[in-house]
């Protein structure tokens, strides 16, 4: 994943720390209902779409009742296409 590809995915990225994460779309493809998959609390967070296959996966502020500051310090690494 480049540069670019995350780019594309920051908005998804903001509006699953804004609570929205009912009404994604992938920004690839523009198709509704991402993936969420989190391997468990304060660990990576998978977010794929069923359709292109593009993922994004790292560590996200995914959760905005969790508190505390940015968690994005983590690798993040993704693909598909
Ligand atoms: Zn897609």
């Amino acid at each position: 994943m480049g540069d670019d590809d995350f780019i594309y995915w920051q908005d998804v990225l903001d509006e699953i720390a804004a609570g929205r994460r009912a009404q994604l779309r992938c920004p690839f493809c523009q198709t509704a209902g991402l993936a969420i998959t989190e391997k468990g609390p304060g660990t990576t967070t998978r977010i794929e779409c069923a359709s292109c296959r593009h993922f994004i996966e790292g560590r996200f502020p995914i959760d905005p009742t969790a508190g505390g500051g940015p968690t994005s310090s983590g690798p993040i690494k993704g693909g598909g296409g």
